[in-house]
């Protein structure tokens, strides 16, 4: 059995609630978690930090919850709360950490909020308590400081915060202080709504990262056979960044499980649509292809202009336009109100969110509010058949994404919902060619949406600085711990970067393994894998990199993959189409001058 520990994300939440205890005198601090009776031990490491009171949630019935089961046993749990500890009080705010560290999905926060039909700031970094909350958080367009205008409010705390420590008093304090135990019945949950049965998605398959893909990798000794192979393979790669080939899925006469449209939800940047929209819209195209569907797009906005024509141009068949003032920033409460509204209205059989800040926090709130399941950060979608014992399902949409940590793969079927949901991080899948003759509908729906009902106000907004984007380049050189310095990362890989660049005519950009980032080799905008960026380039190059499976999730849809590493049994090979063995330091020099010579 393993120890129960403290979600480092929730000993973040732990700071930022204290602070907001500290400034209100008479305010009590009230911990909450849901799980077997050792979780009771996390509760007691949180009274030993901040004095409090501990309620474990915890019952058989609700074992087996996804995220849909889970928000709502603890929404449960809120509810009771308020009604017998704060009094009926709704002067309260509710903190969590960002995400678990196994599921590590970010949705069960969002959903507690649709749960009780309260605001939810999302990514919080900072905290001013003045004469106001003001809170600081990662918005869509940058860094933004918002006021909640009506309490409770929940709100969830990312990284950045000094977390608190145990004192040797408080610690024993806690051990005799209080921890209630409060079953599904104490608090009211309908048990078709807990656990298993109240679960809206299920796992399919669990596998091995390694079963994604696997290279035979040819070895080669010498740099100017490399710069050779990479010119002619480089040259002769088939369809650099557009879409590939629909894959086929074909009913053959069976009566599909789900019908309707695939949608795609249309998330704006600036003046267009962000690129994760188009892509979505080229998977949608193809996986909808097999089943005869059309694909929609669903673009919430102030003024559409001709971001509709856009949409159909890269594979929308029509584009639900919703257009109303309070769309034109993102505004989690009637953003879901507008779109949960036509998704109940027109039943889609799927929905695709781009798992961006936006996304992350809308589609687990769309997918509550319209009783659907929904998988976030999936790598993977195809349409398939599923069947088991009396269960016989045709065409359905299996979602497949990293979890614990990236240590295995799943596969999740959405189960008892209307509409199978998932949320994509951007990069995993490719643009579509854009077709401007290409033809559909534009169909204007109405949003009731009122000023009054708004809950949160922003206060500013600090556009985010212009970071480097590593997702369009057509080339990808990436470094790792075995770079060693900072120095050494920037003697190699720049000049190979420049080299490429010229020698190929593409454009080359600098990437990094999280390992170097955290060693201060790299900034994370630059970081490749799970929780850096996706990238698809033409050519990856790995130096010094292990190939831990985190990173591998991030590059393995790279055409052309080439990796130097002096441990020839590093994982990275495996993944590789062309490797060599040796020290970068003895390596990379001759690979630069043959680039030079390349040109000349
Ligand atoms: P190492 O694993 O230390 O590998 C260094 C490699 O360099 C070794 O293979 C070594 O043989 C080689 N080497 C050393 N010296 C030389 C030399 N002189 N010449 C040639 N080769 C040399 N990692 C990511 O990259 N991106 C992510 O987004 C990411 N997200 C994560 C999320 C979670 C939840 C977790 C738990 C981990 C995540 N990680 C991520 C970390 C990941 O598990 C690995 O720790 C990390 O990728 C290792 O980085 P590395 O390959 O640079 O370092």
């Amino acid at each position: 059995m393993l120890d129960s520990i403290l979600n480092p994300l929730d000993l973040q939440a732990l700071t930022f609630a204290e602070r907001i205890t500290a400034a209100a005198p008479g305010s009590r601090t009230i911990y909450l978690s849901m799980g077997p009776p050792q979780a009771r031990e996390t509760l007691i490491d949180c009274m030993s930090r901040v004095p409090g009171e501990g309620i474990l949630l915890t019952d058989r019935a609700f074992a087996g919850a996804d995220t849909v089961a889970t928000a709502y046993s603890l929404a449960c749990a809120i509810r009771r709360i308020e009604r017998e500890i704060l009094g009926g009080s709704r002067e309260y705010v509710i903190v969590t950490g960002m995400q678990s560290v196994d599921g590590d999905t970010a949705q069960v926060p969002p959903q507690i909020a649709e749960e009780l039909g309260i605001e939810h700031i999302a990514y919080a970094q900072g905290i001013d308590v003045g004469p106001e909350l003001h809170i600081r958080r990662i918005g869509p367009q940058g860094t933004e400081t918002v006021r909640p205008l009506k309490y409770p409010v929940l709100v969830t705390v990312t990284a950045c915060m000094d977390p608190l420590y145990r004192s040797f008093r408080q610690a024993r304090e806690a051990r005799s202080g209080v921890v209630q135990e409060w079953s599904a019945a104490s608090v009211g949950a309908d048990p078709a709504r807990t656990g298993l049965a109240g679960s809206r998605t299920q796992v399919y398959r669990i596998f091995s990262p390694s079963e994604e893909r696997s290279k035979a990798c040819e070895f080669v000794n010498e740099p100017a056979e490399m710069i050779d192979l990479i010119k002619t393979r480089y040259r002769s790669a088939a369809h650099g960044r557009q879409a590939a080939a629909p894959e086929s899925y074909s009913l053959e006469g069976q009566t599909p499980s789900y019908d309707g449209e695939f949608w795609v939800l249309a998330e704006r940047e600036g003046d267009g649509i962000r690129s994760v929209s188009l892509e979505l819209l080229g998977k949608a195209r193809e996986l909808a292809a097999g089943l005869g569907c059309c694909v929609g797009a669903v673009l919430p906005c102030g003024k559409a202009g001709n971001l509709p024509a856009d949409l159909i141009a890269y594979g929308a068949d029509c584009v639900y336009v919703i257009e109303h003032p309070l769309l034109e920033e993102f505004l989690p409460m009637p953003y879901k109100a507008a779109i949960a509204r036509i998704v109940r209205e027109r039943k889609p059989q799927v929905m695709l969110f781009g798992a961006t800040p936006m996304g992350r926090e809308l589609a687990p709130r769309v997918a509550y509010a319209c009783g659907c399941g929904l998988t976030a950060d999936c790598t993977k979608l195809e349409v398939g058949d599923y069947a088991k014992g009396a269960v016989n399902l045709v065409g359905i949409l299996k979602q497949t994404r990293p979890a614990l940590g990236g240590n295995i793969m799943a596969t999740i079927l959405t189960k008892d919902s209307p509409t199978q949901m998932a949320t994509v991080r951007p990069g995993v899948f490719r643009t579509p060619a854009r077709d401007a003759g290409r033809t559909g509908e534009v169909i204007d729906v109405k949003a009731d949406l009122n000023e009054k009902e708004l809950r949160v106000r922003s206060v500013a907004v600090e556009s985010f600085a212009s970071k480097v984007s590593i997702r369009d380049a057509e080339v990808v050189v990436a470094g790792g711990h075995g770079l060693r310095s900072k120095a050494d990362f920037e003697r190699y890989l720049n000049p190979l970067a420049e080299g490429l660049a010229r020698a190929l005519g593409a454009n080359v950009k600098v990437g990094a393994s999280r390992v170097a980032v955290e060693d201060g080799f790299s900034t994370h905008d630059r970081q490749v894998g799970q929780t850096g960026q996706t990238v698809q380039p033409r050519l990856y190059l790995a130096l010094g990199i292990s190939g831990a499976v985190q990173h591998i999730s991030g590059m393995q849809g790279s055409e052309i993959i080439v990796a130097i590493n002096k441990d020839p049994k590093a994982r990275i090979f495996n993944y590789a189409d062309y490797g060599m063995v040796g020290d970068i330091e003895a390596i990379v020099p001759g690979l630069i001058r043959e680039l030079d010579g390349g040109q000349s």
